[in-house]
């Protein structure tokens, strides 16, 4: 078991900076996920810990050790990529039993090993099927398996799952997270989807173009997001944020859309500090904290989906855009119409329009 400590890690490629002041502490145990679009630093930042690359700047240490200059066989971390590495010569069973026989682990062991980890992952039936002609599904679990088999304290995940189908994708992701509280290791887990991220880890790291944007439980990104990039980001649908004006009658203060309405703020949001010297604003609120209301914000719905338990209702009016998540037993309202909706004070979230940083007192 290990904790890491990532302290202002940077990495630049020439004149790009792929990863800057990277600073984030993930405890022993945890698993964190490092979530954000294509692009943004995640397997650079994943690819320094294992140790395929080499920092520009800042300190990576385990367990209070600065490793930068432990090679990779040395930092007894388990990684698993997107591609399988699986030798599809060998068996099922072989492929299991090669990282132990490997480490010189006694051969009683490693049969004892491999039987609980083909348990584990659903593999016994298949143990000694050649790896060959196995599907993509298996593939992936058996690799998983081949770097968990190892009980390395730190095990690196970098987008396991993405070849994977739908279903079982859906299945993998409670067994890595119950392989991860069986076995207690310290688990980095990169990915783009943001509900990977929400239903596994403990914590989550959300980045955007080489900066960590923020640091939480999924809960506290769900409903505090530090950023309007985190706030669009989390969520299916995400965040929607509109561009709206501060207006302050007597000691009201509400935000107002042009041409839309306006939404009152929370006590607690009236008396934050941050907001005396704002004007402009973007007014964030989640789909699913809308409902309809004879006063409020009025759009036009252009387009209405019932999928099942939830109804999503696209709404436009000028430039703003937005959506709505109704229980599929609430009647929504009709495509072409004009709606009225509100959302209550204290889902209310406000943005700085320049930064995107979050601005306003916190109410969960
Ligand atoms: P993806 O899921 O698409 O891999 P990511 O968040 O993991 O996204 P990284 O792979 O960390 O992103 O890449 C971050 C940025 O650094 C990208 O713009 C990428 O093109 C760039 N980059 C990564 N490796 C190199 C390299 N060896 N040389 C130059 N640029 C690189």
């Amino acid at each position: 078991m290990s904790e890491i400590v990532l302290e202002n890690l940077g990495k630049t490629f020439g004149d790009f900076t792929a990863l800057a002041d990277m600073n984030l502490t993930i405890a022993n145990g945890e698993f964190m996920a490092l979530l954000g679009p294509s692009g943004c630093g995640k397997s650079t930042t994943m690819n320094m810990i294992a140790g395929m690359l080499r920092p520009s700047t800042g300190a990576i240490r385990f367990n209070g050790r600065d490793i930068v200059d432990v090679p990779m066989a040395k930092r007894g971390v388990g990684f698993v990529f997107q591609n399988y590495a699986i030798f599809t010569h060998m068996s099922v069973r072989e492929n299991l039993a090669y990282g132990p026989r490997a480490q010189g682990v006694a051969a009683a062991e490693i049969t004892k090993r491999v039987q609980a980890f083909a348990e584990l992952l659903q593999l016994e039936t298949m143990l000694d099927r050649p790896a060959a002609g196995l599907s993509v599904n298996i593939l992936q679990r058996l690799a998983i398996g081949r770097s968990a088999i190892l009980e390395p304290a730190i095990f690196l995940l970098d987008e396991p799952l993405s070849n994977v189908d739908a279903a079982f994708r859906a299945v993998m992701r409670s067994e890595l997270k119950s392989l991860q509280g069986q076995f207690g290791q310290t688990m980095v887990y990169v990915t783009h989807d943001q509900l990977e991220a929400m239903t596994m880890a403990d914590r989550i790291a959300v980045m955007d173009h080489g900066k960590l944007l923020q640091v939480g439980t999924p809960l506290e990104i769900y409903n505090n997001p530090a950023d309007a990039f985190v706030a669009r980001f989390i969520g299916a649908p995400g965040m929607n944020i509109l561009e709206g004006t501060l207006t302050r009658h007597a000691d009201t203060v509400s935000a107002e859309v042009a041409g839309l309405g306006s939404v009152t703020l929370s006590p607690a949001m009236q008396g934050a500090a941050a907001l005396q010297a704002a004007r402009e604003v973007q007014i964030g609120f989640r789909p699913e904290q809308i409902n309809a209301a004879d006063q409020g914000l009025t759009m036009q719905v252009t387009f209405v989906e019932r999928i099942g338990a939830r109804t999503i209702v696209h709404m436009e009016q000028g430039a703003s855009l937005a959506k709505a998540v109704l229980p599929a037993d609430v009647p929504p309202p009709v495509a072409g119409d004009a709606w009225t909706f509100a959302v209550p004070d204290d889902a209310i979230r406000l943005f700085d329009p320049v930064t995107g940083r979050a601005l306003g007192g916190r109410t969960h």
